[in-house]
């Protein structure tokens, strides 16, 4: 049976990719390797949209976030957080570890902290030095108005850091236009690559804080990636070989066009929605992203059994709600190398799925709705 990754990370990896990693390992100190380096860096600009230079470090999308904090606050520091789910959790954990005092201005899981919410916080703590946020809320499908965040936080000195790692590259994000001061995303989601780099875009408004900041961290410290990146190396002995496949996999977005790209993540999104709708299911996030669908899992339905049965019966591996959402939500990725007839595959394995487990629908009324939304978007 053919195995199917709907996971929000790991992501599946173009054949082209895959051929890249299997060649000979090579030494990392040469011009080549400069080389290659200075090409990912120029793509990675142009999918995260900005001028300023993108870092790439050898560690998970998490590594990117705690480089960030470490960087570019100090202990007591006052540091905003819009949090809607696990990926917001994430970062107070980070905050946590670096002694911020921490704002928390939640919202309950599948819903999104408003722009107005920001601005009554930025009004309240008029001394907030950073303001974190995540634009697709991975853990909940909920995509984050980052442009209306950026626009408040550029008026005021402090700072706006995105966990932009399941986001960017499958839903629009304007680094630069939106004001993000530090943007981090990771390989495995949409940039369809195994998981092991992070990458991070610095804007000068920033670089001006980290470089006034006193040193607390050594591998991820940020000002040694920066220096290294000049000369199109890195600090430490990166993982080159994922840096040569990252080369292939940025080659499809460029010949793709960044905007087409957003373009078709919205209209497979858009498709999955009127699927789930036609199917008599609802959709868990209340401002849902392009880069996942999360489904609530109906009454008398056994969420993760469903799933462990899709798998099993099918081969479609999508993830189970994670925590305490466990069994309540089914997420479904169609982010990175994954098209719309791939997704036409998944709708049809839950109608499969669902049927055998009950639940009642008519065959192919999922599969129907996610065509007549595809032919509609022509
Ligand atoms: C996957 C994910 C992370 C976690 O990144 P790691 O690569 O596991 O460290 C953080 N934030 C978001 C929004 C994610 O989707």
């Amino acid at each position: 049976m053919k195995a199917r990754l709907f996971t929000p990370g790991p992501t599946p990896v173009p054949e082209e990719t895959l051929l890249e990693l299997a060649k000979p390992v090579t030494y990392h100190r040469t011009a080549e390797a400069k080389a290659i380096l200075g090409e990912v860096t120029e793509d990675l600009k142009y999918v995260f949209q900005t001028k300023n230079t993108v870092l790439t470090l050898t560690s998970s999308g998490t590594g990117g976030m705690d480089a960030a904090v470490a960087c570019a606050s100090v202990p007591g520091d006052k540091a905003i957080l819009l949090t809607a789910g696990r990926w917001g959790e994430r970062w107070r954990g980070v905050l946590k570890a670096y002694g911020a005092n921490v704002i928390n201005v939640e919202v309950p899981y599948g819903k999104a902290v408003t722009p107005q919410m920001l601005d009554i916080a930025l009004r309240a703590n008029p001394d907030a030095k950073i303001v974190l946020s995540t634009l697709s809320e991975t853990s909940t499908g909920v995509g984050h108005d980052i442009a209306a965040f950026g626009e408040l936080v550029a008026k005021t000195d402090a700072l706006l850091l995105v966990d932009a790692i399941s986001g960017l590259g499958a839903m629009e994000c304007r680094t630069d236009d939106w004001k993000i001061d530090i943007c981090v995303t990771g390989s495995q989601k949409a940039l369809m690559l195994p998981p092991g780099l992070a990458f991070v875009s610095v804007s000068e408004k920033a670089w001006k804080v980290i470089d006034a900041t006193p040193v607390r961290n050594f591998y991820l410290d940020l000002r040694r990636y920066k220096k290294s990146i000049a000369e199109s190396d890195t600090p430490f002995t990166p993982a080159n070989t994922l840096i040569k496949a990252q080369r292939v996999s940025l080659k499809k977005i460029r010949a793709e066009g960044i905007e087409n790209l957003w373009a078709r993540h919205a209209k497979m999104a858009t498709a999955c929605r009127a699927a789930i709708a036609a199917m008599g299911l609802e959709l868990f996030a209340e401002r849902p992203n392009n880069g996942l669908t999360v489904i609530t899992v109906p009454a008398n339905i056994d969420g993760s059994a469903t799933l462990k049965m899709m798998e099993k019966k099918y081969g479609f591996k999508f993830a189970d709600g994670q925590d305490n959402m466990k069994g309540k939500i089914w997420r479904l990725s169609h982010m990175g190398y994954t098209d719309a007839f791939d997704v036409l595959g998944a709708i049809s394995a839950l109608e499969l799925v669902l049927i055998e487990s009950g639940y009642k629908m008519t065959p192919g009324a999922g599969v129907a709705a996610f065509q007549t939304s595809l032919a509609k978007a022509i």
